[in-house]
Order: C-alpha cells, then sequence, then structure tokens
C-alpha cells in the first residue's frame, strides 16, 4: 500500500513539473511570437511622413526616410538583383529590394515594348507594396538604344558616334534613348561607357566612344545629359532616367593575356598601375560626367595592380566620391563583388567598405542580407557607412521623383518613332569613315547604273547592329522590326535609277560587269570577353567575296562593319575605295545617303589603326608598342 501510494505521489510530482514546463513554453512562445510580430508589424509611416511630402525638400526627405528605416530594410535598399533571379515577386517588397535588372536576355514573355512596361509597372507596383513604399530602380544596358527591346531604335555603337566627334548629335542620341526607356518604364540606364580602348583585340573595344581622353569626357558628358535633361517631353523638368557612367577605371588598358575569366584573354584583365594615365586620361571622363550631373557611376570588373577595383577605396572613395565630389551612388558590375578573392561574407565587407554602394547580385538576395546583417552587427562594416551608401541610392531615387506621381512618362509611341530613326539614320550617316578613294570611287555617281552588292554584312541587320541588341551577344541574321538593311538603303536610294544586283558571295554570273561592286563585310556580333580576338581580320569568306567582286567590277568599294578596326593591311592595296561603317544599327540607310553623296563624309576614327597585332597596345600618343607606324592614326578621315 505504502509503495503504491509512494509511486502515485512520484507520478503526481512529474506530472507537476511538466504542467509548469508547458506552462513556462507556452508563456515563452507568447512572448517571442510577440517580439516577433513587432518586428514585422513595424509601423507604416502616415501619409504625410516628410518623406512623402513632394514639396519637402529632397535633404529632409531623405533623413526622414533614413530615420524610419531598420537595418535590414537599409540593406535591401543595396541590393540590385536581375529580375530572373526574383524567387516570389514579394520578396521585393518583403526585402524592400532596392532595384532589379534586366541583364540582357531578361525580357517579358511578350517581348515588347508594351511587354516591357507591363512587366516594369508591375515590378514598380510591388516595390511600393513594402511597409516604407521605396520604388525600385529598374536597370537596363540601353548602350545604342534601348536595345533589349525589338522595334526600338537602335544607334550607332559608341564607337561610331566617337566617329561623329560630336556632341550635340550625341546628346539627343542619349535623350532619345531615354525617352524610348522611359515609355517602357525603365527608369536606369547603364551607360554611358568611358573607357579608353588601348587594344583593339579587346572584345568592348566598340562600346567606348574613343581612345581619346578628350573626346570621351566631351561626349560622355553629354550623354549623360541626354540621358538625364529630357526636352520634348510633357513634363520639362522632370529626369525620367538615370545615367550610369561606366566602368570605373583605367578599363581599356587591361594587358593582353591577363584576364581573370577564364574564357577570356584582356576582357576583366589587370592594368598595371599607373598614376600618370590614371590622372591624366583615366580619370577626367569620370569628372567631365559627374559635373554633368551624372548620379550612379558602375565600378569595373578590373583588376588594378594587384587588386579588383572594386575593392579600392583610395579610387571610389576618395577618388571618385571625395576628389571627384560625387554624390551619388555607385553599383558594382554584374557578379562582381563576388570576384574578390575569399568568402561572400568577406567580399561584401571588403567592397562596402571600399565604397561600393548598391551591390549587382546578381542572383542571391537572401544571404546577401544576411551576411550584411551579421557584419553591420559584428562591427566589420560601420553603421555609418550603410547610411552613407543608402543616403546615396534614396537622392537618386528622390532625384527621380519616384515617390511622387506627378509627372506623365512618353507614350509608347516614341519607340522606334520616325523622328528617332530619322536621327539615327543621321548619326549613321555623321559617323562613316572613308579611309581610301582611288579612282574616284566615291560619291557614286548619277551616271553609274549597274552596282553589285554582296558580303556577310550586306543584308543582316542584326550584323550591323551588333551585339547588346535584343540578346546579349546579339543575333547574325536579318532581323530587327522596323529597321532597314545596308542593301534595302541602297536600294532604297537607287530607286529605278540603277540596277542593283545582290548575291552575298559574290556568285554572280560569269561576264556580266558592273561598274560598282559594294562589298558589305565584317563581324559576326559579339559581347565582353567573348569578343576578345587575338588576330581581328575579315574572315576567309568576306575576303573571298571582296575577290570575287573584284572580277566582275570595275571598282569596288569594301564597307567594312565591325566593333573595332580590323587588321586589313595585307589587303587594302588592292581595294579602291573602303569605308569604316563601325556597328551602324538599325538605320542602314545612313550609309547610302553617303555612299551615293547625298551627305559628305565628315566622320573621322576614334582611334588609331594599327597595321599588325604586334603594335598593340596603342599608347595615349598614339606609340605603337613596336614603334612601327600606324596604318591610319586617330582622327584619320578623308573628305
Ligand atoms: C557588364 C556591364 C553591364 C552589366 C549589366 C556586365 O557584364 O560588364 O557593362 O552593365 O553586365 O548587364
Amino acid at each position: 500500500m505504502s509503495t503504491a501510494y509512494s509511486r502515485k505521489k512520484r507520478l503526481s510530482k512529474k506530472v507537476l513539473v511538466l504542467l509548469i514546463g508547458i506552462f513556462v513554453f507556452i508563456i515563452l512562445f507568447f512572448v517571442t511570437m510577440q517580439l516577433w510580430k513587432k518586428e514585422v508589424t513595424l509601423e507604416v509611416p502616415p501619409a504625410d511622413a516628410v518623406y512623402r511630402q513632394a514639396s519637402a525638400p529632397p535633404q529632409e526627405r531623405i533623413e526622414d526616410l533614413l530615420s524610419r528605416m531598420t537595418l535590414k530594410e537599409k540593406i535591401g535598399q543595396m541590393a540590385l538583383i536581375d529580375k530572373n533571379s526574383i524567387i516570389e515577386v514579394d520578396d521585393l517588397s518583403t526585402y524592400g529590394l532596392g532595384a532589379l535588372l534586366s541583364g540582357f536576355g531578361a525580357k517579358p514573355e511578350n517581348n515588347t515594348a508594351k511587354g516591357w512596361d507591363i512587366m516594369v509597372s508591375g515590378f514598380i507596383a510591388q516595390s511600393k507594396a513594402s511597409r516604407l513604399g521605396i520604388p525600385i530602380l529598374y536597370g537596363a544596358d540601353a548602350i545604342h538604344g534601348h536595345s533589349n527591346v525589338p522595334g526600338a531604335t537602335i544607334f550607332p555603337h559608341f564607337i561610331g558616334l566617337g566617329a561623329t566627334g560630336d556632341e550635340i548629335l550625341v546628346e539627343k542620341v542619349a535623350r532619345a534613348t531615354a525617352q524610348e526607356m522611359a515609355a517602357t518604364g525603365v527608369n536606369w540606364s547603364y551607360s554611358p561607357t568611358l573607357d579608353l580602348p588601348r587594344d583593339i583585340r579587346w572584345g568592348r573595344t566598340y562600346e567606348a566612344f574613343s581612345d581619346d581622353s578628350k573626346l570621351v569626357s566631351k561626349l560622355g558628358a553629354a550623354y549623360v545629359r541626354g540621358t538625364q535633361e529630357m526636352e520634348g517631353t510633357p513634363d520639362k523638368k522632370h529626369i525620367f532616367v538615370l545615367s550610369t557612367p561606366k566602368h570605373f577605371v583605367g578599363v581599356g588598358s587591361m594587358l593582353w593575356g591577363s584576364s581573370s575569366n577564364v574564357n577570356f584573354k584582356i576582357d576583366q584583365g589587370t592594368t598595371a598601375p599607373n598614376q600618370v594615365a590614371l590622372t591624366r586620361e583615366y580619370l577626367p571622363p569620370y569628372k567631365a560626367a559627374v559635373d554633368a550631373g551624372a548620379m550612379s557611376v558602375m565600378v569595373g570588373l578590373n583588376t588594378w595592380g594587384d587588386h579588383k577595383l572594386s575593392t579600392d577605396s583610395s579610387l571610389v572613395t576618395t577618388g571618385l566620391k571625395q576628389d571627384l565630389k560625387f554624390n551619388g551612388f555607385t553599383v558594382s558590375d554584374w557578379y562582381g563583388v563576388y570576384e574578390i578573392p575569399g568568402s561572400d561574407y568577406q567580399s561584401a565587407v571588403i567592397a562596402i567598405n571600399a565604397g561600393v554602394d548598391m551591390v549587382m547580385l546578381p542572383f542571391d538576395y537572401k544571404p546577401f542580407i544576411k551576411n550584411m546583417e551579421r557584419a553591420v552587427k559584428k562591427g566589420d562594416i560601420p553603421q555609418e557607412r550603410i547610411d552613407d551608401a543608402v543616403r546615396r541610392i534614396l537622392r537618386a531615387k528622390f532625384a527621380l521623383e519616384l515617390f511622387d506621381s506627378n509627372t506623365t512618362k512618353p507614350s509608347l509611341e516614341v519607340v522606334g518613332s520616325p523622328e528617332h530613326r530619322a536621327l539615327a539614320r543621321a548619326a549613321v550617316a555623321q559617323s562613316l569613315v572613308l579611309l581610301k578613294d582611288d579612282k574616284a570611287t566615291l560619291p557614286i555617281k548619277n551616271t553609274v547604273k549597274h552596282i553589285q552588292v554582296a558580303g556577310s554584312a550586306a543584308d543582316n541587320v542584326g550584323r550591323q547592329s551588333g551585339a547588346w541588341t535584343v540578346e546579349w551577344q546579339g543575333i547574325d541574321k536579318n532581323w530587327l522590326p522596323g529597321s532597314t538593311s545596308i542593301l534595302q538603303g541602297i536600294k532604297n536610294r537607287a530607286g529605278s535609277s540603277a540596277i542593283i544586283d545582290y548575291e552575298p558571295n559574290a556568285h554572280f554570273t560569269e561576264g556580266e560587269r558592273a561598274d560598282i561592286g559594294i562589298a558589305v563585310v565584317g563581324e559576326a556580333p559579339y559581347a565582353e570577353g567573348w569578343g576578345d580576338k587575338e588576330y581581328p581580320t575579315l574572315d576567309r569568306e568576306d575576303l573571298e567575296t571582296i575577290k570575287r567582286l573584284q572580277t566582275t567590277c570595275d571598282k569596288v568599294v569594301v564597307v567594312l562593319v565591325s566593333g573595332r578596326p580590323l587588321l586589313v593591311s595585307n589587303e587594302i592595296s588592292s581595294w579602291d575605295a573602303v569605308v569604316a561603317a563601325w556597328l551602324p544599327g538599325s538605320e542602314g540607310e545612313g550609309v547610302a545617303d553617303v555612299l551615293f553623296g547625298d551627305k559628305p563624309f565628315t566622320g573621322t576614327l576614334p582611334l588609331p589603326w594599327p597595321h599588325h597585332s604586334q603594335q598593340l597596345p596603342i599608347t595615349a600618343d598614339g606609340m605603337t608598342a613596336d614603334q612601327t607606324p600606324l596604318l591610319f592614326p586617330r582622327y584619320f578621315g578623308l573628305k
């Protein structure tokens, strides 16, 4: 009896302990839930909060907003994600992400201007659903027109605009591009490129205006103004699109064979640090762009001496932000921060402390946010650095008036409009450089009755537009809505006054002779390091096409469609006339305008034209590596 009694007693003691345990657990659970709830249900600021008032001074709006943000919300603003990497669309508001981009090829299902508008406005609306309602920036590489979008006007790549040397034209091109972007809701342009290419083997040579720092400064500043200062829209003062000079800094001076990417040779390569070149050549275009009002700058993927640019606080913070008085924000290039040696945590800490304000992740944002929170809590990144970065990002967002709804964006009709196409056509005409004209071949006279046209780039709008056109690596075929090939331009101009025969490889009927042959030959599209090429020249097929054309025509004009000067010293002496047409874009008629003399040749070489690759790299003063003379110096161009 007594044993049964004491067992019962022990049992009821155990039950009591269990009950107390459960009670304590419930209390703790309840308290934790309350605390957690408190964090996730932070107060939504009232409609009349200072930062929401369009009439309040921007500085006050920024400080008010900053004071309301949690650490997590601040870090969210520092993240830039490729739109295809967004896991749940709600993440935009849940994490308060700062910006999205369409890396090339990240398009809407309905890949039209309207489809873009619907996609971007959907993302913007989602970002505004966050607690603080901070709208995202939406970025794209509109580097020669709003060229992600089929049907947009495709302007000449920058190397062609460099050949025009015309800042008024460049400003107009930038403005037209920004209008087409704004119509589709895209408010952030990763342009202009301020690189100075010293070696034409580099696959990004054509993205630069020139290798001359002065010309790049002039045209770069014009491009920034054109992008940000809109005229001819319902709201003249409003900035619709932010311009982003890139790639800060020293890019174009990398050495052949130094790339950090195993697939490339020179792109993302190393520059031997050279303070004189930095001060005299590479920094001035950034100074001009900052003075022109640039509010974001992209930090390059290149290596300066022994370290990645995005780790260099003396360049990013001291050089750009302090010395050049840049008060916008810096953004790292695609995955660039993670190319810094070390763990993802360490890379982020180093880049942010060096002065990177927004990170183009562009994929995984959740680990980034966690790492950053940890880094600030541990004191590896000072809170003031985070506040400085977010303040800079917000400054740009307020300058764009993203929080205010009192602006009317341009209508979708501006995308690929006749006015913009006419501007592009004029830009093409101005960009052509006449390199050689023997036998008075050009301009083609009205008395010419029979012309044979051939070559890989004659009837190929994709090739004449180059890369960064709808697809990152471009499309090597005759496709682009609303565009005109160079062949079509020639046909339109000749009308019924001359017979135009076309055969891509010049297999014309034997014995049938023409007065003039036009060989439109050139490079297949390439982007970034995929275009690094040890010996950039014409391929065998195009060279044979030219030879064949020479057998059936009295005179032959060679039109070079390329992203860089091509090495043609072995062949050029046998060609009667040679025109560098660069990558003219969607308006092939601009080429015919000049070939037929409706407009004069005015373009000059934006960079020196070497004979062979031993001459590379070429210095800013035009000195070749092997000290031999160039084929054509910079600014050469017959009139
Ligand atoms: C390029 C940048 C470009 C970015 C976003 C990078 O690979 O280097 O010029 O802006 O991608 O598309």
